[in-house]
This record gives structure tokens, C-alpha cells and sequence, in this order.
């Protein structure tokens, strides 16, 4: 019986998304009665998941946001104007010390960072990536999993996960390796997507889904969670954090995946999510969190 990653409830049921297919297992998009947390059920395990990173296509199908650019490498300089504008905000909290972004891929992020006078340490498990943010930012890359390395590693000024929780299972063990490498005036930092949210947008996704025969895709579980802006505050809350800044936006529409077409379909598809960021990114809509991202910045309590 599935149990809810974060409030531990069994009471559930099969989201209108549908989910994913992957090698033969359907991964069913399940909702959460009791905190309304959404999450991919069956959890994808070990095997699973290495098989899912192992296959290089992963970083090769990376859209960079708020560009037109296909793969993690080509997406360099866009990725790096994305990272300065989340450091002007960590900076008015933090302008200087360590830093150690989990998850950090080829270290875009970090690179930014280090312009900035952070002193910077990288971790991720992707080989090939740990070797190109040395070789690319001169940055120390800890080539592990999280879990183990954060057993053994110094504290941090500021730790930083970008696109990287709705990666894995776990919340509480997950935040509580985050803590092992925190002390009481650490910065926690969390940017991510949120699919399924509240927005203009998502109703159009849902009406479509109305209409589908096979809800299922054909794509790798790589979210397992997905959190909305209720459930991500209540994610930190629930695990010993504070949070100093919380903010929900929504990307314009570079790219509306699934709707590049020409089809009145694909076409009303771009004008509602072009709306639907405008509302979003208004007054009214960052007072009822409308959007389809997360930027978060939380201590210890
Ligand atoms: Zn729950």
C-alpha cells in the first residue's frame, strides 16, 4: 500500500496526471489525502533509479529555463544568468563563505557562485558531470551520494539544492542529511519546480487530461515528488526548518514541452501559459502562490 513521503498517510488515490511508464512498471501519479501531497507510486528504487541516471540521456534532455537550449552543456550561459539572479537574493542574506551545492551537475551554479566570492564545494553522483565543473569552475566536486558524504563532510555556510528534491525519496532523510552539514546560522536554499500546481496553466493540463484515453507517458520517473507550494512549506516545517523567504513564480513560456506544435491545440496551449505566467507573476497571484516554481530560503530552528 502506498504511504504518503511526507505525512506517512496511506489514504490515497491515482492523480487525473496519470504518470509514467518505465521499462514495462507503470509509476502512478498518487495523491495524498491526508496532506495532499503528490507522489510517484511505486517509489522507483535503487536499481531503478541508477538505470534512470545511469543512461546519459538525462543531462542530453535537460531544458535550460528561460531558454530555447537543449543539454546541460550547450545551456551554459543561460544557466549562469539564471544563477545570478538567485544569488542576488542569497546574498542579501548571506554575502560570503561556503557553499556546497547538492546535486550540482557540471557547476553552472557554482561557477556563478565563485565569481561572487562564495567558497564554493560541489557534490554529485554523475561522474562524467563531477569532472566537468572541476574542470570547467576549478571547483572541489565530491563524486558520492549525499546521504553517505554528508556523514563525514565540514559544515556550510550555505547549502544549496537546485532542481535536485523532486529527484529523491525520502523527505525526512533527505533534510536530516542536509542538516548533519548545517549549524544554527546556515542558509538552507531550495529552487525547484512544481508541475502540478496552482495556476492558469495546470487547469488547461488537467482539462487535457479530461480527454485522454492513455494518461500514462512514456518518460523515466525522474520526479518523484511533487511538491506545491502548501506541501513544500509544509515539507520544511515539518522537518525543524524556519523559513526566511519563500517565493512562488511562474516561468514565461520559452517552451511549453508538449506544445511546440502548430495545432489550435498547441497553439491555445502557448496563449494560456503565457497568461497564465502574467497572472502568476502578479500581485494577486504571489499572494495565492500561483506558479510552477519554488525559491526558498530556510535555517535550522
Ligand atoms: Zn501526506
Amino acid at each position: 500500500m502506498p504511504k504518503c513521503p511526507l505525512c506517512g498517510s496511506v489514504k490515497t488515490k491515482r492523480s487525473i496526471f496519470g504518470g509514467y511508464r518505465y521499462q514495462g512498471t507503470p509509476f502512478y501519479l498518487t495523491r495524498c489525502l491526508g496532506c495532499g501531497f503528490l507522489y510517484v507510486d511505486p517509489l522507483p528504487d535503487k536499481d531503478v533509479m541508477k538505470k534512470m541516471y545511469d543512461d546519459a540521456d538525462y543531462f542530453k534532455k535537460y531544458w535550460v529555463r528561460n531558454s530555447r537550449i537543449l543539454g546541460y552543456y550547450e545551456g551554459k550561459d543561460a544557466a549562469r544568468d539564471n544563477a545570478v539572479k538567485t544569488l542576488d537574493v542569497i546574498k542579501k542574506y548571506k554575502n560570503t563563505g561556503s557553499m556546497i551545492d547538492i546535486g550540482c551537475a557540471g557547476g553552472h551554479f557554482l561557477g556563478a557562485a565563485k565569481e561572487m566570492g562564495y567558497k564554493c564545494t560541489g557534490l554529485e553522483p554523475n561522474a562524467a558531470m563531477a569532472a566537468y565543473a572541476k574542470n570547467t569552475y576549478g571547483i572541489d566536486v565530491i563524486n558520492k551520494d549525499f546521504c553517505e558524504a554528508s556523514l563525514t563532510l565540514p559544515k556550510f555556510d550555505i547549502v544549496y539544492m537546485g532542481d535536485v528534491l523532486e529527484h529523491m525519496s525520502g523527505v525526512d532523510n533527505i533534510f536530516g542529511c542536509v542538516k548533519n552539514v548545517m549549524t544554527k546560522t546556515s542558509l538552507f536554499v531550495i529552487e525547484g519546480p512544481m508541475t502540478f500546481n496552482r495556476s492558469l496553466y495546470n487547469m488547461f493540463l488537467a482539462l487535457n487530461m479530461v480527454f485522454k484515453k492513455d494518461r500514462m507517458s512514456d518518460n523515466p520517473p525522474y520526479h518523484i515528488l511533487e511538491f506545491a507550494a502548501n506541501t513544500m512549506r509544509r515539507a520544511i516545517e515539518d522537518n525543524g526548518f524556519r523559513l526566511l523567504y519563500f517565493r512562488i513564480t511562474e516561468d514565461s513560456p520559452r517552451f511549453v514541452e508538449g506544445f511546440d506544435g502548430n495545432s489550435l491545440k498547441e497553439k491555445a496551449g502557448r496563449l494560456v501559459k503565457y497568461v497564465s505566467a502574467e497572472v502568476s507573476c502578479s500581485p494577486v497571484g504571489h499572494a495565492l502562490s500561483l506558479g510552477d516554481r519554488v525559491f526558498l530560503i530556510a535555517a535550522v530552528r
